[in-house]
């Protein structure tokens, strides 16, 4: 006997097959569950109105419901929409729809022409409740471990969020930069990934789907064998040194800047595409032109651009952004140094930006690491 087959949402075309022949139905019927569920987003049997009615009744037994739901949704005066999602266990996690041009996160594409009729817009999603990563400036590094989500968990959110786009616009982009290190929770992200670039299903093109990640060297690797710089990488970096990268960073310890570099280096990236690396600006720790000049030399011959996050606030937690003179002053220095360097623009600031806060707002906080001593302010 093969091993059993995932939930249904989270079944590829050929699992369907097998579930489908075990039935006694048809092949060709895998192309059509599948369909209904990835490319129309409907979840009941019911609707599925091509289906036989025996088929309908057994894929209701199977339990083809969807895996979390919608519990609140903010939208901000751009566009941008926060949605939380109640999970089956009662656990919330959050995603995030931003416009183009409202966006923080910039069309990975970039300079191509708009659709015609359809604006383009970027999710992003949650793949672990909390994380165990213990970032120090992280609302999720702060909660800690809750769990992993599964594949279905992390495709349902973008089945929802396809739907709730707002008027003339189409979902185009996904980042895997919510709650959670989707590397740390390898096996349900890649079959994700699967679903999300099935042509047959939501049919995201390569490199629409960018995966965030603090650095999990043998699973980048991994990424690369399985997807073969399809999935468009960003690191989030955030000091250019090992002693207070594994400081504010946890992970540094098992993964050192230079290990991490070895794996950048050996990532399959297609010509013209470059490599994020996401530098969280702190107050007072990471945020010297000296800092700057590390980093540059630390990016010295890689593909790379840097995004500049200035550190969203946190609840409970004493670090925070510098001041805009100090961001301008790092981005030039960068640029000086030949860095290509954005400023990623907070957006939805009146629904709480980060992504990660919402859906911690009601879980228990767990400090896991001492924060650093933070000179000046
Ligand atoms: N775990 C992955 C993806 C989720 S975090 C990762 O760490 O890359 C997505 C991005 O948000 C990361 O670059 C992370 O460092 C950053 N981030 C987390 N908390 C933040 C905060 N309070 N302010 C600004 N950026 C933050
Ligand atoms: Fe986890 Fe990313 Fe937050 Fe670090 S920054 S704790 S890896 S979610």
């Amino acid at each position: 006997m093969s091993s059993p087959l995932p939930d249904p949402i989270a079944r590829l075309p050929g699992e369907w097959e097998e579930a489908l022949a075990a039935w006694g139905e048809p092949r060709f019927r895998a192309a059509q569950v599948f369909q209904w569920i990835h490319a129309r987003g409907v979840l009941d049997p019911e609707a599925m109105t091509n289906l036989p009615k025996r088929l309908r009744a057994r894929l209701a037994e199977e339990g083809l419901a969807p895996p979390l739901a919608l519990t609140a949704r903010h939208r901000a005066e751009d566009g941008t929409q926060k949605l939380l999602f109640a999970l089956g266990d009662g656990r919330t996690i959050e995603s995030v729809l931003i416009p183009q041009g409202a966006s923080g996160v910039e069309d990975p594409i970039g300079g191509e022409e708009p659709e015609p009729g359809a604006r383009p817009s970027t999710q992003c999603i949650s793949t672990q409740v909390g994380c165990a990563m213990g970032c120090v400036f992280c609302a999720s590094g702060m909660a800690g471990l809750k769990r992993h989500l599964g594949a279905g968990e992390i495709v349902a959110q973008v089945l929802a969020g396809r739907a709730l786009v707002g008027e003339g616009e189409r979902l185009r982009n996904l980042v895997l930069m919510g709650m959670g290190e989707p590397l740390h929770n390898y096996d349900a992200v890649a079959r994700a990934l699967r679903l999300f670039f099935h042509p047959e299903g939501i049919g995201l093109g390569t490199r629409r789907v960018t995966l965030s990640t603090s650095g999990l060297v043998p699973e980048i690797d991994r990424l690369a064998r399985d997807f073969g710089g399809k999935v468009q990488l960003a690191i989030s970096l955030h000091v250019p040194d090992d002693a207070r990268r594994s400081e504010l960073m946890p992970i540094n310890r098992r993964y050192p800047l230079a290990t991490l570099m070895d794996a950048l280096r050996r990532y399959p990236l297609p010509p013209r595409r470059r490599i994020t690396i996401e530098y969280t600006l702190v107050r007072g720790y990471n945020d010297a032109l000296w800092d700057a000049d590390a980093l540059a030399r630390l990016l010295h011959g890689l593909r790379v651009k840097v995004n500049l996050i200035p550190m969203n606030p946190v609840p409970d937690n004493p670090l925070g952004p510098p001041g805009w003179p100090v961001v301008e002053a790092f981005h030039d220095r960068l640029w000086e140094r030949g860095v290509a360097t954005f400023v990623r623009r907070k957006k939805g600031d009146d629904i709480a930006a980060a992504c990660g806060q919402l859906a911690l707002a009601n879980e228990p906080k767990k400090i896991r690491v001492p924060l650093p001593v933070v000179a000046g302010g």
